[in-house]
């Protein structure tokens, strides 16, 4: 046996408290669920956090790599009780058979939601530290948009938020906490954390880190990591659709000494409060934003983002107000996809290539949203659906998006997906033929992620205002649960230095 045996897991889901579906175990069998050995096989070679971690500890001899379970879903409603339940327990499982660890990584999100369990990530962790001690480190990644709680931090300070929107540093975020395992098992070095939670939940519309406000704030933490003893600096987003009493943003700092820490929670806190204005965004209307895109005039397509049915938010993936624009339009080599529709790829399927059937397409899941669309249309070609990501975002990562159909309804190109999936990869298009940089407009289900990969092939987005699960107006949704006094749902004052640090941290 070696001298370090490190676990490696990953627990990830970003649960919408408003979205109509629960997300059940089936949801998590169908992104990815690996126990053992097959976890090697899906993340080695993935620019993931699970990525990360197995590069990081593959280099150091003394260590074995334990791996654990991970099982992630695709963002969507609350995560069912039973569902969280079997997944904590075949976690627990797997720890207690791997008999002596000496340290945890684990890949979490930080804006799950469990029926009746408002911090799930909390009680997992508690429940982990209940069955290994106090003794071993842990470390985990969390995702910019988590709605992280002080009491987190009382499990473990080791925790690394990711520094980008698009999320492209998972892998390095993966490897940052690999690192600093490292550190306490082979240097016996110590860190100390403070957080700040900030009475605020922004919209994540103008939340990218190549402009606005949470590039300022990236910086100003980049800019103090390895001075005066800081470690790493996590700018956490938070995620407004969570209806829970820890939903909205915070500020963790990882430093030698407490003092340090401390400081530098306080002035990146009280930055990030009086730059919160600059999240907000008021937004087109479908039809503005159609007109905006058919009177420019550009070489590259330009995208009209529909971010209220962003599968990645938890949209279903097939609201219909952003296509009924699209097909009334009937705008010369326009796209629009992907669209969930299972049941019109399988009329789809039955009929053949190059045959003509009649489709109701969309307005199953949400039809609140936005009833079916009838057309006729024209089936172009069909696939599996399932594509390996060209990258950045997720690079190499298999995604099935169980089934695809491209279909021609008047000039309009469509893509229907089998599940919901935001089109984060040109990918989901070129597998079936379809060369998106080719249109002139492209619909599609995303918000921020996609621009990753999407930027280098279109010209402009168009973010636009469609009904949908994932609304940016906050005073959309019938909250219950979240702090009376948050901001932006109410103007409130803040002064950061009359707030009591989190004291508890290791
Ligand atoms: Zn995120």
């Amino acid at each position: 046996m070696k001298k370090y045996r490190i676990g490696i897991a990953f627990f990830y889901h970003e649960s919408h408290s408003f979205a109509p579906l629960k997300t059940d175990i089936q949801a998590f069998y169908n992104e990815g669920y690996f126990k053992g050995n097959e976890i090697f096989t899906a993340y080695s070679d993935t620019k993931t956090e699970v990525g990360g971690f197995l590069d990081v500890l593959n280099k150091v001899d003394e260590v074995e790599i334990v791996p654990l379970l991970c099982a992630a879903a695709i963002p969507s409603g609350t995560v069912t009780k039973e569902a969280y339940l079997q997944i904590e327990s075949e976690m627990l499982t797997e720890i207690a058979k791997a008999e002596k660890l000496d340290g945890l990584l684990i890949a979490l999100h930080g804006a799950m939601v469990v029926e009746d369990i408002f911090d799930p990530e909390e009680k997992l962790l508690r429940e982990v530290r209940r069955l290994v001690g106090n003794k071993i480190p842990i470390a985990t990644t969390l995702d910019m948009h988590a709605n992280l709680s002080a009491e987190m931090i009382k499990h473990t300070p080791y925790h690394f938020g990711f520094k980008t929107y698009p999320h492209v540093d998972m892998y390095d975020q993966g490897g940052n906490a690999a690192k600093i395992l490292l550190e306490h098992l082979l240097d016996g070095k110590r860190y100390e954390a403070a957080f700040i939670k900030l009475p605020m939940m922004p919209p994540s519309i103008n939340m990218r880190t190549e402009e606005g406000p949470m590039q300022v704030m990236i910086e100003m933490a980049t800019n103090v990591e390895g001075k005066n003893g800081i470690k790493n600096v996590s700018i956490f987003g938070g995620f407004p659709y969570s209806d829970i009493p820890m939903v909205g943003a915070s500020v963790l700092v990882i430093a030698n000494d407490k003092k340090s820490a401390n400081d530098t929670a306080k002035k990146l806190s009280q930055r990030y409060w009086e730059i919160r204005q600059n999240f907000i965004m008021n937004l087109p209307t479908v039809h503005e934003g159609m007109q905006m895109a058919v009177s420019l005039k550009e070489t590259k397509p330009i995208v009209l983002a529909d971010i209220s049915d962003n599968p990645l938010s938890c949209g279903s993936g097939d609201t219909t107000t952003l296509l009924k624009e699209f097909i009334r339009i009937n705008y010369p080599k326009s796209l629009f996809g992907g669209l969930t529709d299972p049941d019109s790829i399988e009329t789809c399927r039955k009929a053949g290539v190059s045959a003509l059937v009649e489709l109701n397409l969309g307005g199953k899941t949400s039809p609140e949203f936005g009833e079916s669309v009838s057309v006729e249309a024209k089936i172009i070609s069909l696939s599996d659906g399932i594509f390996f990501n060209s990258g950045p975002f997720n690079q190499n990562l298999r995604v099935d998006v169980k089934g695809a159909a491209h279909i021609k309804v008047g000039e309009l190109d469509i893509l229907l997906i089998g599940r919901p999936m935001s089109a984060n990869d040109p990918e989901m298009f070129r597998h079936i033929g379809i060369e998106p940089s080719s249109y002139t407009i492209l619909g599609m289900k995303v918000k921020n992620h996609f621009r990753a990969a999407f930027d280098p092939l279109i010209s402009k987005v168009i973010y636009v205002d469609a009904p949908g699960v994932a609304s940016n107006d906050l005073r959309n949704f019938p909250y219950k649960y979240i702090p009376d006094e948050i901001w932006p749902l109410r103007d409130i004052s803040y002064d950061v230095d009359k707030e009591a640090l989190n004291d508890d941290c290791h």
